[in-house]
Parts: C-alpha cells; sequence; structure tokens
C-alpha cells in the first residue's frame, strides 16, 4: 500500500509513522508513506494556499490550484484507487472502514484541510472519500490522516508480529476487547482472575467471550443491536 498525503505542515506528520509498527511496516516495504508539503505546489510569489471566502465571513479557505497541482502531479506517476478528505462532515471512521481500505493493495492520496477548509470544488472534482474520525472539529486534517493511516496499515496482513492480535481487539468481532492482565499475580491483594491461571484454554475462551458480551454490554450496547 502507498499513501500520500498532502498538507501544509509536513512537520506534524514526521513523528507518527516514525516510530513502532508504522516505522516497521514501512522497513518490513508492506507500505510507504509519502508527506507532500502543499506550499510547494502555490504559484504566487509568496507561496500561499488560502484566501478569503467569498461571500464574506471568518476564516481563510484552502485554494485549489495548489491541491490541482499536487494531485495531478502525483496521478501522472501512477494510479489512485482513492483520494480522501478528512473533514468534520464526513463518514465516521470505524473499524469496518479500516479493514476494507487495507484488504488490497492500494495507492491513496490523503488530503489534510486547514483554517475554515478547503474550496468545495476540491472535493467535487478529486475527491473520492470524506472521512471523519469523530463528532469534534480540529484545527487540521494531519492528526486525523495520521489516526486514518494507522488504523488501516495495522491490519495489513503481516504488520503485526502476532497476526492473531489484531483480530482479538475490540470492534474486529463487533465486541468490546476483554480485560487484560500481566505479572505480578498479585498486586497489593489486587488479584489476576483465577481462571486466566488455570491453563484450561477452553475455559479461559468462554470467560474471555463472556466479559466481551458484558464489557459491550454496559459500555456499547448500540454494537450488539447492529
Ligand atoms: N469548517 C469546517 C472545519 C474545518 S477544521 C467544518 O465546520 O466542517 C480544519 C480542517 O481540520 C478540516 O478541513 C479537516 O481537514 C480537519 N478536521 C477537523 N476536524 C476533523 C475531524 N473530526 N475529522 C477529520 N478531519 C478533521
Amino acid at each position: 500500500m502507498r499513501f500520500d498525503i498532502i498538507t501544509v505542515l509536513p512537520g506534524l506528520l514526521e513523528s507518527p509513522f516514525a516510530h513502532s509498527i508504522l516505522q516497521r511496516a514501512q522497513k518490513k516495504g508492506l507500505t510507504e508513506i509519502h508527506v507532500h508539503n502543499l506550499r510547494e505546489y502555490a504559484t504566487n510569489k509568496q507561496k500561499s494556499v488560502d484566501d478569503y471566502p467569498d461571500g464574506g465571513g471568518s476564516g481563510m479557505v484552502m485554494q485549489i490550484a495548489p491541491f490541482a497541482a499536487c494531485i495531478e502531479q502525483l496521478q501522472s506517476e501512477r494510479k489512485y484507487d482513492e483520494i480522501i478528505y478528512m473533514t468534520p462532515d464526513g463518514e465516521t471512521l470505524n473499524q469496518e472502514m479500516a479493514n476494507g481500505l487495507s484488504s488490497s493493495n492500494k495507492n491513496i492520496i490523503i488530503l489534510c484541510g486547514h483554517y475554515k477548509g478547503i474550496d468545495q470544488r476540491i472535493r467535487d472534482i478529486y475527491v473520492t472519500k470524506e472521512i471523519s474520525i469523530g463528532d469534534y472539529v480540529l484545527s487540521g486534517g494531519e492528526l486525523p490522516a495520521a489516526i486514518l493511516v494507522d488504523a488501516i496499515v495495522r491490519v495489513i496482513p503481516g504488520v503485526l508480529s502476532d497476526e492473531t492480535s489484531a483480530l482479538s481487539d475490540s470492534f474486529q468481532d463487533g465486541l468490546l476487547d476483554a480485560p487484560i492482565y500481566t505479572r505480578p499475580v498479585d498486586w497489593n491483594g489486587h488479584k489476576v482472575p483465577d481462571i486466566l491461571l488455570s491453563g484450561h484454554e477452553a475455559k479461559i475462551t468462554a470467560w474471555r467471550h463472556e466479559q466481551q458480551l458484558q464489557r459491550t454490554k454496559e459500555r456499547r450496547p448500540d454494537l450488539l443491536n447492529d
């Protein structure tokens, strides 16, 4: 998989991809992540990429020309399966979407907005999918883009060393994850449940499933109704 992320603040995206699972996925050749500085595609002398909103009002709007130039440059180099705009009015990201986007070897462009957002015509002409990370507004699309890439990349086969660990995470089977413990067995009188120390695999599996159901019923009954 290849991601091309277009942003005015490339520095914001350096760290999220330079550690842990995302870094390993790139080193293993399972994904490529390229960050492009939108300002390099600005055509005016000041290298500005935003302007006042037509019709008035507060906040600046990101202009179409730099995005168009960057997207078209990328499209001339390879075919893209999706051009995604991170936006609070998009479809809310969930595990099913992340699984779907990671399921085949895709090339994806991600657009990060800033200020008031991006000129509607960029969305109309280029964007194939609009994704929100939740019902709140952030200052820019960089953190949402990093979240989307992380959610997609960690479910690419071979990225996590223990394959089954992604499959047993919350949401994969429509349930929240069960409580987890590690040594010491007794922490000031707070003990690990006996069943987990019993060595009885079938009983442990049944206990975990029961815990998953209970937790989901308490915290996210909506998941059980779907
Ligand atoms: N005026 C817009 C918000 C702009 S916030 C509105 O009311 O919908 C500036 C940028 O941050 C957006 O263009 C988008 O790229 C990003 N952003 C903010 N909140 C986001 C969210 N919940 N999900 C995805 N992207 C978000």
